[in-house]
């Protein structure tokens, strides 16, 4: 099996890839190490089933050269991260659009399956108890530019099913909900490594706004397999599945969690929103997935605890894969929580 990963120099690709290379596949990598970074693939490195190709997806020649041949592919190569897509919405939305169409055309012409990743974020502000993948979309104004992001993957997912309408394109969509775990980088501003990082060089832990706005983290280890067995299941093909995790918990919880789970004397700042963020920022109360249809498809259960998921970033951390933090927008003085 020949499997091609756009953006599998990234966090969730790097595990994607090793996890491929480990069951016997040969790998193609292609990736811009925009935000991606060889060190993620250091274990592998060697392999000889693996092969990297150094260009963006919007180089419509290079994808469809890296593509011939292959079997599948998981386009996972997007502008990600609510900092990099506030600042640079231009560079997010030629990527996260124009990028895909690249991939669906080149899947058409060699025939490949394709899983591709889309995200939570495509549901926008609705809180329902449990997001089932026919959940309407709330999203605030297209002008305000976190709103881009969850644009652009609805275009990306749009055009994907059309795709498979009218080009019997086989393609199976993952809506992933705030995955996390060891080589994530906080730079751009996800919310674990950024957190674990300030525990453990003792500093405070920025936590926005209120910290009461709620999420549900998974795992990568329980994400990547069941990405893997949806891209192989053909009742997959012309949907999009949940894929988050089991546990909702606040960001303040969250905080107090990783300071607990990690014996740190770090303290909790309540940063607002205005000092973390460029303008154009808005946030999400609720986010809070129903997995159903993944576990009806291919048995996910996503079942990594928080707390264990703590320790492997921060034990990433200490190993020196660990993150870059975040620069806030503005620095002047928090309120203490
Ligand atoms: N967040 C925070 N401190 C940080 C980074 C993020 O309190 O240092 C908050 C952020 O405002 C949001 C939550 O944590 O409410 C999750 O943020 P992330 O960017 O990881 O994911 P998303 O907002 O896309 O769910």
């Amino acid at each position: 099996m020949k499997s091609v990963i756009t953006g599998g120099a990234g966090f969730i690709g790097s595990h994607l890839t090793e996890y491929l290379l480990d069951r016997g596949d040969e790998v193609v990598v292609l990736d811009d190490l925009s935000t991606g970074r060889q060190q993620n693939l250091v274990t592998v490195a060697t392999n000889p089933r693996l092969a990297m190709v150094h260009g963006s997806v919007l180089d419509q020649a290079l994808v469809s050269t890296t593509v011939a041949g292959a079997d599948r592919v998981f386009h996972l190569a997007a502008a990600v991260g609510v900092k990099l897509i506030v600042e640079e919405p231009l560079t997010s939305l030629r990527t996260n659009i124009h990028g895909t169409e690249n991939v669906l055309d080149a899947c058409v012409a060699e025939g490949a399956t394709l899983l591709l990743a889309s995200t939570s974020e495509i549901y926008g502000k609705n809180t329902a108890d449990g997001l089932s993948e026919d959940a309407d979309r709330i999203l605030g104004s297209p002008l305000l530019s976190r709103w881009t992001y969850a644009a652009a993957k609805g275009i990306d997912e749009a055009f994907a099913h059309a795709y498979g309408t009218e080009y019997g394109l086989d393609v199976a969509i993952v809506r992933l909900f705030n995955t996390v775990g060891p080589r994530q980088t906080g730079r751009y501003g996800m919310v674990v490594p950024n957190l674990v990082g300030q525990a453990q060089r003792g500093e405070p832990l920025t936590v926005f706004g209120d910290g009461l706005q709620t999420r549900c983290f998974s795992y990568v280890g329980d994400v990547v397999p069941a990405m893997v067995r949806l891209a192989e299941t053909p009742a997959a093909y012309g949907r999009a599945v949940n894929l988050g995790g089991a546990e909702e918990v606040s960001i303040l919880t969250l905080a107090n969690r990783i300071i607990q789970v990690l014996g740190s004397d770090s303290e909790v700042r309540l940063v607002p929103y205005s000092e973390a963020y460029a303008d154009g920022y808005e946030d999400m109360r609720r986010r809070v997935p129903n997995n159903a249809l993944a576990r009806e498809l291919v048995g996910f259960e996503p079942s990594t605890p928080l707390d264990e998921i703590i320790r492997q970033v921060a034990g990433a951390n200490a190993d020196g894969n660990g993150n870059e933090p975040m620069p806030l927008a503005a620095t002047s003085d928090a309120a203490v929580a």
